[in-house]
């Protein structure tokens, strides 16, 4: 099932981009394999992935012992502080900073250890009371302050859109949370150059891609839909 799966997303990737005159490589697929076990994610692996996505640091480092190949972990969920320090050198990007008191955590972890975060910031695009991050108009001052910290490099914007049932309804969201992201870097803030837009999930991946997505984040598309217990 993944296998075949995969093979659909991928195909709709590669149509998304061609409409929107990107090229493919531009575009990386995250598998987002919480909740799913690691037999699933060989499955995917054998498939070409290398890139997945974890909500739960202790999902993630426990995956991380039974999956020792080479790969690249993305940390998608909310992270919580007293967490950090057990994923120093442990992710290729923390996707959901979403406070600076998060970020000087991150800072300080981080920097015990000699290492650099690169992390993106979370927007809250849609002002939606059950979402973190920050508001588009907080944004740009959180990013100056996050600019002061030598251990965290601040690679882009992601956002979690607002479930809808048709992904059009969250292409004004895409839209803006790209122009956030221009916006800011004409700015020329020290230590802020950001290329990277983690957006669209599987109910919306492909207008994220039409919008500028770098990163898109499919869970049940691949894996089939979660349970919770
Ligand atoms: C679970 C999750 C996803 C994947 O969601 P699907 O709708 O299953 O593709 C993407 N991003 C975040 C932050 C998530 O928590």
């Amino acid at each position: 099932m993944v296998t075949e799966n995969l093979k659909q997303v991928e195909e709709k990737i590669q149509k998304a981009c061609e409409r929107a005159g990107r090229k493919r490589e531009d575009v990386t697929l995250i598998a987002v394999s919480k909740t799913k076990p690691v037999e699933m994610m060989r499955e995917a692996m054998e498939a070409g992935i290398v890139t997945f996505g974890e909500n739960k640091v202790q999902e993630m480092l426990s995956k991380q012992e039974t999956l020792t190949e080479p790969l690249q972990w993305h940390l998608i969920g909310h992270l919580q502080r007293n967490k950090v320090r057990s994923i120093v050198g442990k992710t290729a990007r923390i996707h959901s900073v979403d406070s600076l008191r998060l970020a000087r955590q991150i800072q300080s972890e981080f920097e015990k250890q000699g290492k650099t975060a690169d992390i993106l910031v979370e927007v809250n695009v849609a002002g939606e009371e059950s979402k973190f991050g920050f508001a588009p108009e907080e944004t740009e001052q959180a990013l100056r302050e996050m600019a002061l910290l030598p251990n965290i490099h601040v690679r882009g914007l992601m956002t979690i859109a607002p479930f809808v049932e048709n992904p059009e309804e969250n292409r004004v969201h895409f839209r803006n949370l790209n122009k956030l992201l221009v916006d800011i870097n004409s700015k020329n803030i020290d230590n802020i150059n950001m290329d990277e837009l983690s957006m669209g999930m599987t109910g919306d991946y492909e207008t994220a891609i039409e919008e500028g997505a770098t990163w898109v984040r499919v869970g049940t598309g691949i894996f089939g839909s979660r349970i919770y217990l």
